[in-house]
């Protein structure tokens, strides 16, 4: 990869960065369309994240991704946001313009692309969310826009989970979420019943399962997984979690994390750089992440 004097910058703000493949696909999209640009690491400290908006606007940065723990606290630093952070409420990719950097929530776009071309309707669907953290707000805030019938959120902080269903309940002007603890699978609708046979989409947004930790799941009751058709994935690494595995045996389709984190990237891409990316690139980049995750 060689960059000119007159190359744009971008990069990924996160404490710690730790490992990532943005960079590696970043940089991949620019090195096939020949575009002047380079993706680094920012690792930057809360405290210092004010400070790293500023000096990346003075020094002429294109754009950023923020994750974890920037998501929300960076909405301050921001000109403005668009729909999708406000339905989010966290923001993962801001954009320069005129008056200062734009947010947007292309975790919303990646996870929502990452089912579709599956062929899963999610208008009138029934949802089990785990987790109430970043990722499951964007699940959630999905699940909302496409019109989902009913939404359980289980997580481990009950006034997390609540904080989310309540969320979501104003902004659909309806009790369409409702909070549940671990201890409370049995309030499910259908549970240990035929009612309950894979009737719902499972969306799994926690950490639990994440390499290294590949022999663990949020949930292990074999009654839980019975009611799935299809259990959504928001990790990526590994490919297959235990999570995944549980699902699989009980019948349910599987879709794992790593197209989110291609789409959510592509999206980003195409709005730093005011372009489309074609099938093919999009289709090598995938490729060759699922090759670093070997
Ligand atoms: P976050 O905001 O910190 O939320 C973490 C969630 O995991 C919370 O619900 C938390 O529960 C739960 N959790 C963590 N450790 C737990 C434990 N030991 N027991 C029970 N619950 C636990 O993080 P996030 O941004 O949502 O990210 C979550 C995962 O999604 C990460 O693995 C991240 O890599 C992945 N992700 C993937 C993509 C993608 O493109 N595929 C995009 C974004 C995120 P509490 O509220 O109780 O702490």
């Amino acid at each position: 990869m060689s960059i000119s004097a007159k190359g744009h910058v971008c990069g990924l703000l996160a404490y710690p960065v730790g490992h990532s493949l943005s960079p590696d696909m970043h940089n991949y999209f620019s090195e096939k369309l020949g575009i002047d640009e380079v993706y680094i690491p920012l690792e930057t400290a809360p405290e210092d994240l004010g400070a790293a908006i500023k000096g990346a606007w003075a020094m002429g940065f294109l754009g950023m991704n923020v994750t974890i723990p920037h998501k929300q606290a960076v909405i301050k630093e921001l000109s403005e946001i668009d729909i999708s952070a406000k339905l989010v409420g966290a923001v993962n990719t801001l954009v320069r313009t005129q008056k200062g950097y734009k947010g947007y929530n292309t975790d919303l776009y990646g996870l929502t692309k990452s089912i579709k071309e599956r062929g899963l309707k999610l208008s009138g669907c029934e949802a089990i969310l785990i987790g109430a953290g970043g990722a499951a707000a964007a699940a959630a805030a999905m699940l909302l826009n496409e019109g989902a019938k009913h939404i359980y959120i289980i997580n481990r902080t009950a006034k997390r989970a609540r904080g989310l269903s309540d969320r979501v309940n104003e902004l659909s002007g309806r009790e369409l979420a409702k909070s549940l603890s671990y201890d409370e699978l049995s309030l499910i609708k259908g549970y240990k019943s035929s009612e309950g046979n894979k009737r719902y989409i499972i969306i799994q947004s926690t950490n639990i399962g994440m390499s290294p930790h590949t022999d663990e799941a949020p949930i292990l009751d074999a009654a839980f997984y019975a009611m799935a058709h299809t259990a959504v994935e928001i990790i990526f690494n590994p490919r297959s979690t235990l999570f995944m595995k549980l699902s699989e045996e009980a019948g349910a389709t599987t879709i794992g994390g790593l197209k989110m984190l291609l789409y959510q990237g592509v999206k980003a891409y195409e709005l730093w750089n005011n372009v489309k990316l074609s099938d093919e690139i999009i289709d090598g980049a995938y490729r060759m992440m699922k090759e670093r995750l070997r």
